[in-house]
């Protein structure tokens, strides 16, 4: 199995190092305008304006979302095609805690430097960078996928920022429930019977859920918040709500979970007199990471010298949307590791992570592996080849897979 030429991973690196401090530019930007679910305007903007600048052909607006976009990059006639996807909203509550101003802008370097390295060997390809709102709720790439954005691509690629280096990303299914309790105010000393509480009803079904997680099979997880729990000590209150999510290894225990999730909701409802909105927002699927491009990361990283490891299996897991769209297309989402080991993401100090000289670094290097792997699939048939084969075989057991050379 070869490497990409020599000329054009030369390439791609002297295309980093000649953009880093555009790139870095874009980085903070991104990372200093923190935008929320499907408000990412100035992130797309910047982002769509990076990529026209270097010969990409930009559609905003895409599948419904005003902050997705689809870029399109073509070295030659024909040749496959590889996607690099890019992630850019924020938390709610905490700015860049998870560092997506990192993925958007890794996603795009690699796409600008593999596509200039195609060009430049004579090598032909297509390059698609996809904008993918909504990464920490809302699912943005569930759309893209169901109108087909990838379905036309050998591949697609991106990485996330993180306490550790990895080619392979474990992500649970999840789904995002919003919940509303509605009872019925009354004065809280004078006529407390003539109230239906529905912070009590919440109380209810918190109680619920916390009994049920000792029940649970391993992995699974059941979180969330309360918004409203009344408006003063002196009213029964009226009315509770917020938001949970559940999740779990596999989609089939999902759906198990979810109708327990409903009933306890339900009972609680049907135990204080209150009525129930229980709304089911989105589901993510689980990631399956291919086990081909997985090998290849592996190796790119090692190149570029992040040292990657190999996590344990489920070891320390959250959700992505890019567990759909590995459902769609080969896919890898390696971590790199942008502080030291033991500060998780969505925490005030990974946010201040995000955004250091050192993260920056280690994202160009990243996006350096990204553009490697993409390079091994457009040059090289018979790793093509064994990536679609390796996904014609899905579902393949992950636990099984213990990383390169292993
Ligand atoms: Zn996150
Ligand atoms: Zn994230």
């Amino acid at each position: 199995m070869s490497v990409a030429t020599g000329s054009i991973a030369d390439r791609i690196q002297a295309v980093l190092a000649e953009q880093r401090t555009e790139l870095r530019h874009v980085s903070l930007d991104i990372h200093s305008h923190p935008e929320t679910a499907f408000e990412e305007t100035r992130a797309c903007a910047t982002l769509c304006g990076l990529l026209k600048s270097q010969g990409f052909e930009v559609r905003r607006d895409v599948s419904g979302m005003q902050t997705a976009f689809v870029a399109d990059g073509q070295s030659g006639e024909g040749g496959p095609r590889v996607a690099f996807v890019c992630e850019y909203d924020a938390l709610r509550g905490l700015g860049h805690a998870c560092g997506h101003n990192l993925i958007g802008t890794a996603s795009a370097a690699a796409g600008i430097s593999l596509l200039r390295a195609l060009s430049e060997s004579g090598v032909p390809g297509h390059i698609r960078v996809v904008g993918s709102p909504a990464e920490e709720g809302g699912g943005g790439k569930i759309p893209l996928v169901n109108d087909g954005v990838f379905d036309d691509c050998d591949t697609a690629l991106l990485l996330h920022p993180s306490d550790r280096t990895m080619s392979v990303m474990w992500a649970l299914a999840c789904t995002h429930w919003h919940w509303a309790f509605t009872g019925r105010a009354s004065h809280a000393a004078g006529d407390p019977d003539q109230g239906i509480n529905a912070l009590d009803a919440f109380v209810h079904a918190y109680t619920g859920i916390s009994l049920w997680r000792q029940q649970l099979k391993d992995g699974a997880r059941v979180h969330g918040f309360i918004e409203e729990g009344g408006t003063a000590p002196n009213i029964i209150p009226e009315r509770s709500s917020g938001e949970f999510l559940t999740r779990a290894r596999d989609a089939a225990y999902l759906d198990e979970m979810n109708t327990r999730f409903a009933a306890i909701f339900e009972a609680a409802a049907s135990a204080t007199g209150c009525t129930l909105e229980l709304t089911k927002n989105e589901t993510y699927k689980d990631l399956r990471s291919n086990r081909v491009l997985a090998d290849r990361g592996h190796l790119h990283l090692d190149e570029v010298g992040l040292s990657p490891t190999v996590a344990k299996p489920w070891e320390r897991v959250g959700s992505t949307d890019v567990g759909d769209l590995s459902y769609a297309c080969p896919t890898i989402h390696p971590e790199v590791a942008i502080t030291e080991e033991g500060v998780s993401c969505h925490t005030h100090e990974f946010r201040e992570a995000a955004a250091t000289e050192e993260a920056h670094d280690v994202m160009l290097r990243g996006a350096a592996a990204l553009a490697l792997t993409g390079a091994d699939v457009i040059s090289d048939s018979a790793v093509r080849d064994e990536v679609r084969s390796s996904f014609a075989a899905e579902p393949w057991r992950r636990p099984e897979w213990r990383g390169s050379g292993a």
